[in-house]
């Protein structure tokens, strides 16, 4: 098949490596100049790492080099991802700098076709026609930046207001006064990384969330504790069996026990009492949308009141005020800025398809209905990669674009559409209850994010060696187990030529 790409992160190369594998004729669209996505040059801010320790974070088949830190860079992850699409000879296939500016469905022949105009960075626009179309353009790609009162009066005045993903250097916040929207990781992550470098820095945050020290009593690796199938289950799944239903049954005492602890640490080590940043709740909520992890310094820059938080609070209006641009906030301060970075989570759209084909794929609420967090209900030759974002992205990407492969091997055996629909409504329904609508439309299954990986492979067919399952109910999970899915599936690919060419 001739395959369209959009995006080239670590969803869309996954799935053009995979699908290429499989035989099919494969272009990656890229909008940035450089492969990467989150981690592009285009989109790096200083203080930029990943969350997960660079052993969880990487896709099958190539483990990030050993002379990375255990948190890689945000220009490290960049690297890893120039290697593995050089690695696997993806360069030809790649159409860097390249937006696609409108996927068109036509259904009118017997196969579906789909005509993909894109645009390269000269302007100039181009039209392939595809039999099937991959979405890979993330689902923490587009900022969401909100629409203050008084903006334009504020930039008039000179002031700034972007996200964490434009600024790119120190200089741009040398000796400004900054203010930084939110209390996510990208918030904490530019907060210190700037606080050397400006004027003052203040983190404005409607609501504080509970995050995990990366060390634990500066010792256990939280990977221990969160990156494991035990991690995992302390969360309560859609469905429980096994071990679960003994830990939110008859164990719970135990599993409220360990959460309390890990409440009790964190509370002590970041200094949150003394600090005032106590979040309300307790701390199951840290696992409610998606689990923060402490950035390095943030919290020991605000003990020594290099960094300040005004917590419960938000910006009411932007303005100017005897000649200096300044930010009105909702407990009634106002705070003289040169520059607001607004951490304010992101915009999850596929602006590239029709209306009808958007509608076509969203419920009433704006939720992406995906079986599998994959497979659109009745749009033909389109796929989802990505929309499964876990605690181990690279992974679950992965085990995506492998069931697309064998979909499009035509060995899925999937329920029908009426069954597919109730499954994704139920799925969705029990989302937002429990993040209280922050899951990202539907496409964040965080913390279940070995649950989604069983449930991928099991409908492949493909079951992981018990000794594997068994291993990461207390050791992180490790992505190159799973390269030997790759393999099987292709074995699988070749036996069923053989039996064709046979018979
Ligand atoms: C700051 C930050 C830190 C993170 N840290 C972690 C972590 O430690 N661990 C973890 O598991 N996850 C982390 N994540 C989540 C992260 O989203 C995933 O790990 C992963 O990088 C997502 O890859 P992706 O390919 O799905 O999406 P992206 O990396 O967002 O890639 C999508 C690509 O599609 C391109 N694109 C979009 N629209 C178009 C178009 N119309 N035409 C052409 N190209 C298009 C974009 O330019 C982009 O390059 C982090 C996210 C952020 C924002």
């Amino acid at each position: 098949m001739r395959i369209a790409i959009i995006g080239a992160g670590f969803a869309g190369l996954a799935a053009g490596k995979v699908l290429t594998q499989f035989g099919h004729d494969v272009t990656i669209y890229e909008k940035a100049p450089d492969v990467g996505g989150v981690w592009s040059r285009t989109r790096r801010y200083p203080g930029l790492s990943t969350q997960n320790d660079k052993g969880t974070y990487h896709l099958s088949d190539l483990p990030m080099p050993k002379s990375y830190p255990e948190w890689p860079s945000g220009e490290q992850v960049q690297q890893y991802l120039e290697s593995y699409a050089a690695t696997f000879r993806l360069q030809d296939k790649l159409r860097l700098g390249t937006e696609v500016v409108a996927a068109d469905l036509d259904e009118s022949g017997e196969e579906p076709r789909w005509t993909v105009r894109s645009k390269d960075g000269a302007g100039v626009e181009h039209t392939d026609e595809v039999d099937y179309v991959v979405v890979a353009n993330g689902i923490f790609s587009q900022p969401n930046i909100p629409a203050y009162e008084g903006a334009s009066e504020f930039a008039a005045a000179g002031g700034r207001l972007c996200a964490p993903s434009d600024v790119h250097d120190l200089t741009e916040v040398a000796g400004k006064d900054v203010l930084v929207v939110g209390y996510g990781k990208s918030s904490c992550d530019i907060a210190a990384a700037i606080s050397g470098s400006a004027r003052s820095t203040m983190v404005v945050a409607r609501q504080l969330i509970w995050k995990m020290p990366k060390k634990i009593q500066g010792v256990l690796n939280f990977k221990y504790l969160m990156l494991t199938r035990m991690g995992e289950a302390l969360f309560e799944y859609q469905r429980l069996e096994g071990m679960e239903k003994f830990m939110h049954g008859k164990g719970k005492g135990v599993r409220n026990g360990m959460l309390g602890s890990l409440q009790s640490v964190a509370t002590k080590q970041l200094k949150l009492e003394k600090n005032g940043l106590v979040p309300a709740g307790d701390f199951e909520r840290i696992a409610r949308s998606t689990v923060s992890l402490t950035t390095d310094g943030f919290f020991e820059k605000v003990d020594a009141g290099q960094l300040k938080v005004m917590r419960d609070a938000q910006i009411e209006r932007l303005g100017v005020e005897d000649g200096r641009t300044v930010a009105h906030l909702s407990n009634g301060a106002t705070v003289p800025v040169d520059v607001v970075i607004a951490g304010t989570g992101w915009q999850q759209g596929v602006p590239f398809l029709s209306k009808d084909v958007q509608d076509r794929i969203t419920d009433e609420r704006g939720n992406f209905e995906l079986y599998r967090f994959i497979l659109p209900h009745e749009v033909p030759g389109l796929a989802f990669c990505g929309y499964n974002s876990s605690f181990f992205s690279p992974l679950s990407a992965e085990v995506a674009a492998l069931w697309i492969a064998n979909h499009l091997m035509g060995e899925s055996h999937l329920p029908p559409v009426e069954e597919r629909r109730r499954q994704v409504a139920e799925r969705l329904r029990w989302m937002e209850q429990r993040t209280e609508g922050h899951h990202a439309r539907g496409t964040n299954l965080i913390p279940f994010s070995m649950h989604n990986v069983d449930e991928v492979l099991e409908e492949i067919g493909i079951t992981m060696p018990a000794s594997v399952r068994r291993r990461e109910w207390l050791m992180p999970v490790r992505p190159s187990d799973y390269r030997q899915i790759t393999t099987k599936l292709l074995e699988r690919r070749d036996r069923r030529q053989r039996e064709k060419v046979g018979r």
